[in-house]
C-alpha cells in the first residue's frame, strides 16, 4: 500500500464522522451495552476504542502535523489492530441508541470497515467470503444452481419461478443455503401457496442481497449486487417484494435507495409484516399454542428496523404464554450473529448467544422465536455447542406450525 492509498483510504469519512470521532468522549457508556466486548473484554473491541484508533491513523495522514509535515506513513500492525476491532462488532447499533452524544456508530462502523478494506486490511476469512461472493453470488461460496434445494429437501409441491407475478419472495442465502433454516422457506412458500397468492421464486436469478458485502466494506460491490436484484424484480414486474431476513429487508428498504439513488419501484415487506395483514383480516387463523415462547428481536428488525409492535401482535395470534427477555425491542441485546462475526470470532458469536438462550431457559420458554434467519442458525449453533435444550423456530415456521401445516 502507498502513503497516497493510504490518504485516500483515511479521507472517506464525512465530514459528520470526523466530527463525530472528534466529539467521541471515550466516556465507555456504550461499551457495558457492547455484547462483543462484553464478551472478549479485549480493550481493543471496545466501541470508544475503535474511534480512537480510526482518529490516530487519520491525524497520521490528514491532521494538522501531517498538512505541515507531510504524512506520516500507517504500519501494517496498526491497520491489523484497526481491523480486528471493527470486525469484533455485530453492528447491533446499541452503542449508537446509548450514546449520550448521538453519534451514529452504525454508519461510523460502517466506514471504519469501508477504511479497512482499501488499507487491505480486512480478516482472511472475510476475504474469502468476499471471494465466494465473486464466484457464485452467495456467501457460502454453493452453486447458484442449488439455490431452490431447500424446495426438494422439504418437499415442497408447487414451486413457482414466474416471469411476471405481483409477489416475489426473496429467499435470501442464509436462508435457501443453510439446512437449519430450510423449513423457513418451505413455512413461507406454503402460506403464500395457501393464500393463492400469485408469487414467485427468483431462482438463481436472485443475487445475494449485498449485505455481507457492505459489512465487509465493500461498498461498490454491494451496489452492483442492489442493481441485480432490482432490474431482475422490475422486469418481472413486481410490486410487493417479502423476506424473511432482516439483513436482507434492511438492505432493500434502506440501503438500496442509498445505493441506487432513488426509491425502489416495489413494497418491501418482512414476512412478519405479511403474515400480521393476513392475521388481522382473518385470512390465517392459526391455533395457539399453549407451550411458554420467547420472542428474540433481530437488530436490524428492531432497533435499525423499526419493526417493534409487528412481531409482537403476531405472537398474540399464536401463542396463550410468552414473555419477554429483559432487554428486548428498541434495547435488545444481539444474539451474536450480525456482522459477520461468524466469520471474525465464532467464538464469540456462540458465547453470547448462549447469554441468551439461558435467559430464555431462566424464563421457562420452551421455545425461543425469532424472524431472521442468522438469529435462528446462532441460536441453533450455540445450543448444540453448548447443549442448552429448547426449541428454535423462526417466527413463520411457528405460524406454519400452528396452521397445521409443519
Ligand atoms: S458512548 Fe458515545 S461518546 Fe461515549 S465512548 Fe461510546 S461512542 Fe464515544
Ligand atoms: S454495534 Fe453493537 S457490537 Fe458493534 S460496537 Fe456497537 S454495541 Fe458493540
Amino acid at each position: 500500500m502507498t502513503s497516497r492509498d493510504a490518504k485516500e483510504a483515511l479521507g472517506k469519512f464525512t465530514r459528520r464522522q470526523l466530527m463525530e470521532l472528534d466529539t467521541c468522549a471515550h466516556c465507555a457508556l456504550c461499551t457495558e451495552y457492547c455484547p462483543v466486548y462484553m464478551e472478549t473484554e479485549e480493550p481493543g473491541h471496545a466501541p470508544g476504542v475503535r474511534s480512537s484508533k480510526a482518529v490516530k491513523l487519520y491525524d497520521k495522514q490528514h491532521g494538522l502535523r501531517a498538512r505541515i509535515l507531510g504524512p506520516r506513513p500507517v504500519t501494517d500492525e496498526e491497520v491489523e489492530e484497526l481491523s480486528d476491532s471493527a470486525f469484533n462488532c455485530t453492528f447491533c447499533g446499541r452503542c449508537m441508541e446509548v450514546c449520550p452524544f448521538g453519534i451514529q456508530t452504525h454508519e461510523l462502523w460502517s466506514k471504519v470497515r469501508e477504511v479497512v478494506h482499501d488499507l487491505e486490511g480486512t480478516p482472511r476469512n472475510v476475504g474469502m467470503l468476499e471471494e465466494m461472493l465473486d464466484e457464485s453470488q452467495n456467501p457460502y461460496g454453493l452453486d447458484p444452481d442449488s439455490r431452490l434445494d431447500w424446495a426438494d429437501f422439504t418437499d415442497l409441491e408447487e414451486i413457482p419461478e414466474k416471469d411476471k407475478a405481483e409477489v416475489a419472495y426473496f429467499v435470501g442465502c442464509t436462508t435457501a443455503f443453510k439446512g437449519a433454516n430450510h423449513e423457513v422457506a418451505f413455512a413461507t412458500a406454503s402460506i403464500l401457496n395457501m393464500l393463492g397468492e400469485d408469487w414467485t421464486l427468483l431462482g438463481e436469478d436472485e443475487w445475494c442481497c449485498g449485505s455481507p458485502l457492505l459489512l465487509a466494506g465493500d461498498e461498490h460491490s454491494a451496489k452492483e449486487y442492489a442493481k441485480h436484484n432490482v432490474e431482475v424484480l422490475e422486469s418481472r414486474g413486481v410490486k410487493r417484494l417479502i423476506t424473511g431476513c432482516s439483513g436482507c429487508y434492511r438492505v432493500f428498504k434502506w440501503e438500496y435507495p442509498k445505493l441506487l439513488g432513488g426509491d425502489l419501484k416495489f413494497e418491501v415487506l418482512h414476512t412478519l409484516e405479511y403474515l400480521l395483514e393476513k392475521l388481522e383480516s382473518g385470512e390465517l387463523k392459526p391455533e395457539k399454542t399453549d407451550e411458554r415462547v420467547i420472542y428474540h428481536d433481530p437488530c436490524e428488525l428492531s432497533r435499525l428496523g423499526g419493526l417493534i409492535d409487528e412481531p409482537r401482535k403476531v405472537l398474540a395470534y399464536l401463542a396463550n404464554d410468552w414473555v419477554e427477555f429483559a432487554e428486548h425491542g428498541i434495547d435488545v441485546r444481539c444474539c451474536g450473529g450480525g456482522g459477520l462475526l461468524q466469520a471474525s470470532n465464532n467464538e464469540a458469536r456462540l458465547a453470547i448467544a448462549k447469554k441468551r438462550l439461558d435467559e430464555a431457559k431462566s424464563l421457562g420458554a420452551e421455545i425461543i422465536t425469532s424472524a431472521c434467519p442468522s438469529c435462528k442458525l446462532t441460536f441453533v449453533d450455540s445450543a448444540r455447542e453448548h447443549e442448552v435444550d429448547i426449541e428454535v423456530l423462526d417466527l413463520v415456521e411457528l405460524v406454519a406450525k400452528q396452521l397445521g401445516i409443519l
